[in-house]
């Protein structure tokens, strides 16, 4: 048996719940890491720190050891610390008396074979049970996310006993995004899809039972590089392959550009396994290990550059700083009471997003001047 606790981890819930072969299929790869893993591990514990502090809990500053801290993240993980406080005054200035858990070790076992998790917070009041998770990545989760309705399974079945509520609130707290999102539901519903929906799904997991099945999920499966269904998934767009995309009815580029993000990065994905198996010593038909191109450089900048001098010429272009590193130079308030008036934000370059995206609808320059003409035309006509 693999590692016991990772492998149906709640974290890894949406890969699993949706593709149950997958489990196992995922044992047979190594987890390579990645350094927005390692980031997210020590932001973290950067905020399981804070909140410690805040609840008077003893804990050693991880600060001195942790390897990508920096300002941003500490920013992050105060806004988390800060959140809390801000929701466990509101639940007071209530007449509520909430009870809190930093990293709250829950235990699945009744609905997840061999599984145990780590909820980040989790808050207990008279009638909700409140779970907050902090999420360090870009790629936004939603607070409906499996991973989160795991959690709050595992802490109901710790709490209930003990306490009365009757419903469950999810949130997820996304600083880089600057995304709080939250939802809830009855403790019913929740018990009620735990057995009906995750159990067999858990159980199918465990066995290795199953049909594959890709989506979006397949991006966080160590299987995806070689994977035939996420292939054939993949290369389903084909199909458009050699169309002049003005020939496209608009359903089908809606189609492509839903998958195109993914397409790229499963693309990415093949060419570095080929990459790495290549200089393992495989062959793939029609191809084989050639140099890259690289572009010439001195072996020692500082004698290149002694040498030039010499020469009565300067070597070096002199360039402002970025505004972030301008801002870490002079401290945030210095930076906004001498540079704030100069400050401008140009209009971002259009681009398309999912309609999912918080950020509004842009309308096109064409089409306000065309709305502002017929408004315009519309009261002549009405004069
Ligand atoms: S890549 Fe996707 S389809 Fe393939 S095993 Fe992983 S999750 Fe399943």
């Amino acid at each position: 048996m693999p590692d016991k606790h990772a492998f149906l981890s709640p974290s890894s819930s949406e890969r699993w719940y949706n593709c149950t072969p997958s489990a196992w299929l995922c044992e047979q790869f190594p987890d390579l890491g990645s350094v927005f893993a390692a980031e997210g591990t020590e932001a973290h514990r950067l905020c399981e720190y804070l909140l410690h502090v805040m609840l008077g809990i003893p804990d050693a500053d991880p600060r001195p050891s942790l390897t990508y801290y920096n300002e941003e993240m500490e920013e992050a993980a105060q806004g988390y610390a800060q959140y809390i406080r801000e929701k466990l005054e509101t639940l007071k200035a209530s007449g509520d008396t909430p009870k809190v858990f930093a990293e709250q070790r829950v235990d699945l076992r009744m609905y997840i074979p061999e599984s145990m998790g780590t909820s980040d917070c989790v808050i207990v009041t008279e009638d909700e049970i409140i779970i907050i998770d902090f999420k360090y990545g870009m790629h936004r989760v939603p607070a409906s996310s499996l991973q989160l309705r795991i959690y709050a399974l595992g802490a109901c079945e710790l709490f209930r006993g003990l306490y009365d509520f009757n419903r469950v609130h999810t949130v997820i707290y996304q600083p880089r995004i600057h995304s709080v999102d939250e939802a809830e539901m009855g403790t019913d519903e929740l018990y009620a899809w735990a057995e009906k929906e995750l159990k067999p799904r858990a159980k199918a997991a465990f066995d290795g039972e199953g049909e594959f099945h890709a989506g979006t999920w397949c991006r966080n499966c160590r299987a995806r590089r070689c994977c035939r269904e996420l292939a054939e998934h993949q290369l389903a767009i084909a199909r458009y392959d050699f169309r002049d995309p003005p020939l496209l009815s608009d359903e089908e580029i809606a189609e492509v550009l839903s998958r195109l993000d993914d397409l790229v990065n499963w693309a990415g994905a093949v060419k570095e396994y080929a990459l790495q198996e290549a200089l393992n010593g495989r062959k793939f038909a029609g191809w084989k290990l050639v140099e890259g191109k690289a572009a010439r450089k001195f072996s020692d900048d500082a004698a290149a550059a002694e040498r030039i001098l010499a020469e009565g010429k300067d070597p070096y272009e002199k360039r402002m700083m970025g505004l972030t590193a301008l801002e870490k130079l002079l401290g945030k308030k210095k930076f906004a009471s001498l540079l704030a008036d100069l400050i401008v934000k140009p209009v971002g370059k259009p681009t398309l997003a999912p309609a999912s995206d918080r950020r509004p609808e842009m309308i096109p320059v064409e089409n306000v001047f065309q709305d502002e003409t017929n408004e315009s035309e519309g009261e002549k006509n009405n004069e």
